[in-house]
């Protein structure tokens, strides 16, 4: 049901298809919905609920599709936490520096 044509914005090379295996270990990725934070150059933090991810079990580093950070504008930021959505039953644990 996906779509695989409009993808001409994209000044890199072309999405093919999503990100699926680890670029570290090459070992297929789990993906799934994961509630992520970024942190800026600054210091500040955003959070984004429920991205598609992959998560590779080997290495324990979540993986996003780059196109997709792109359109967050997230390019700048570094990925510091994720946690996958579906188990997020819990409290979490929302600590500010600040
Ligand atoms: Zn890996």
């Amino acid at each position: 049901m996906k779509a695989h044509h409009g993808v001409e914005q994209s000044r890199h090379q072309p999405i093919s298809r999503p990100q699926e295996r680890c670029p570290t270990c090459s070992r297929r990725l789990t993906t799934g919905n994961f509630d992520v934070t970024f942190r800026f150059a600054d210091g500040s933090e955003q959070l984004c609920f429920a991205i598609p991810a992959g998560l590779c079990d080997n290495c324990g580093e979540i993986h996003i599709n780059p196109a997709l950070v792109a359109t967050l504008e997230l390019e700048s930021a570094r990925l510091v936490f994720a946690i996958e959505t579906d188990r997020v039953a819990q409290k979490k644990h929302l600590m500010r520096a600040e």
